[in-house]
């Protein structure tokens, strides 16, 4: 593998040409008239425009990009996060085209891409499930019916769904009536797809997930957890590894659940298994995602490894790194932040030009950034403008090294979350880590009803 093409943007496109100077593999990236500025596309040995600002002209084009990867003799396509990562066609006709797709099978990314169809998979492989339908649900009659079998609160989810878009919590007959039509309309337009399903509602839950990787001699291994609770919108903010307030029987369980998981698959290169762990430590899966996470620096952090590293090494058809599970150690504490340009009290985007960016002092702290000062966010992409992440011996230290760091940090000319950040690190409700998914919120409610 001599030149690898990243059919991403932003801070990941920038993540793997880090990896791939490493490795003195050539790298190829795209970009849109949008991102012409940004610093990935001056990293990379050669970058070319794909198209205009919308990504269904630019980083969605599919046969556009295989083409140019052909045109310039490209070995493989990392496809990042988000955007093509998760799209068996994309991975398919790069293989037919005799590239390598950094990632898993295009069979294993159609059957875990869909929810309802993962939760068959792995409901017969004898992992817990959330409780709720089998099948996708047709109608408002069928869907009422089935949720009085499951009880209210009831999560109505498209099967399709990501990012946190397309689900929504309903506590009653009436909410779920008012919700289902909006739901099904939502997952359309965003995943072309409408297919809804129900799920027990599992409430003060944490998100908690692990890292799993595979290799195409038959090894699978995990690399530990990562607690990413704190969410707005269903999206996470900060993630953590070890999970706070998690005891080893548990941990222990739910890193076999998720290695059964990936055998049931026949996993291949880097994925994720989530799950959401109830009051009693009881926990259920949520879904896969077959990709590169945007939190694997916590796991990089904690373990030592280049989890880009090992993805590329993965796809060249060698053994993981490490097989021997018993290798795989876990030590200190780490914590990620995901910047990003948005309001603080709105969660709305709030792109512009970023007029100064002065991170402060570093001091250890790793900050994977998509943007620098200069740039333009524009509202075309995700707003996350880079991730903070803060290792240390202990989860407290940790935290007080993340204190510290964003006190110095100076961001003008878009708002962000970093004031955000810094005061919710100083909540009783996070620094004793017994926090679940409803953390973030229920703090922000507070806040109000305290001014
Ligand atoms: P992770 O579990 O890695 O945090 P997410 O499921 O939140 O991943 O999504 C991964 C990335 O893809 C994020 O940058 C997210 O914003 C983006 N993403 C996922 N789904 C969508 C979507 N429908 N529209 C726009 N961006 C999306
Ligand atoms: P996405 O594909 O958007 O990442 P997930 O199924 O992973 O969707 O869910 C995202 C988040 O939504 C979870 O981390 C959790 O906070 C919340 N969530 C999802 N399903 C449930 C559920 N059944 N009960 C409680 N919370 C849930
Ligand atoms: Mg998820």
């Amino acid at each position: 593998m001599r030149k690898v093409l990243i059919a991403n943007r932003g801070e990941i496109a920038r993540r793997i040409i880090e990896t791939c100077k490493k490795l003195h593999i050539e790298t190829v990236a795209i970009y849109s008239e949008a991102d012409v500025n940004l610093p990935y596309v001056k990293e990379a040995d050669s970058a070319f425009l794909i198209g205009p600002n919308q990504v269904q002209q630019s980083y969605l084009k599919v046969d556009d990009i295989i083409a140019l990867a052909k045109r310039e003799g490209v070995d493989a396509i990392h496809p990042g996060y988000g955007l093509l990562s998760e799209n068996a066609d994309f991975a398919r006709k790069i293989e037919e085209a005799g590239m390598i797709f950094i990632g898993p099978t295009p069979e294993t990314i159609e059957t875990m891409g869909d929810k309802i169809g993962s939760r068959q998979t792995m409901k017969a492989a004898g992992v817990p499930v959330v409780p709720g339908t089998d099948e996708g649900v047709q109608t408002l009659e069928d869907a009422i019916e089935e949720a009085l079998q499951i009880g209210y609160p009831v999560m109505l989810k498209a099967s399709s769904g990501g990012g946190g878009i397309g689900m929504i919590r309903c506590d009653n007959e009436q909410a779920l009536s008012q919700n289902f039509v909006s739901v099904k309309t939502r997952a359309k337009a965003y995943f072309g797809d409408d297919v809804v399903f129900l799920e027990k509602y599992i409430s003060d839950g944490r998100h908690i997930e692990v890292q799993i990787f595979g290799d195409t001699h038959g090894n699978i291994v995990h690399l530990f957890e990562r607690n990413c609770s704190v969410q707005r919108r269903n999206q996470k903010v900060i993630e953590e590894s070890p999970s706070p307030n998690f005891p080893q029987h548990a941990r222990e369980r739910l890193l076999q659940a998720a290695v059964d998981a990936a055998k049931a698959v026949n996993y291949r290169n880097a994925g994720t298994v989530e799950f959401i762990v109830d009051e009693d430590n009881q926990f259920y899966f949520l879904e896969m995602n077959t990709r590169l996470q945007v939190e694997h620096p916590v796991t990089e952090a904690v373990t030592g490894f280049d989890l880009v590293e090992w993805q590329l090494q993965v796809a060249k058809g060698e053994h993981l790194p490490v097989t021997n599970q018993a290798d795989i150690q876990s030590t200190g504490h780490a914590l990620e932040f995901r910047i990003y340009a948005e309001d603080p009290k709105t969660f709305f985007p709030s792109p512009g030009n970023i007029k100064s960016l002065n991170w402060g002092s570093l001091n250890g702290i790793r900050i994977d950034a998509g943007y620098e000062e200069g740039n333009t966010v524009t509202p075309f992409y995700d707003p996350m403008i880079a991730k903070v992440i803060v290792q240390s011996e202990s989860r407290e230290e940790a935290i007080i090294k993340a204190q510290n760091f964003f006190s110095s940090v100076k961001i003008e000319g878009i708002k962000t979350n970093v004031a955000l950040f810094q005061e919710f690190l100083g909540a009783k409700a996070f620094q004793d880590g017994t926090y679940n998914t409803a953390v973030l919120p229920q703090w922000l409610d507070q806040q109000k009803g305290g001014k």
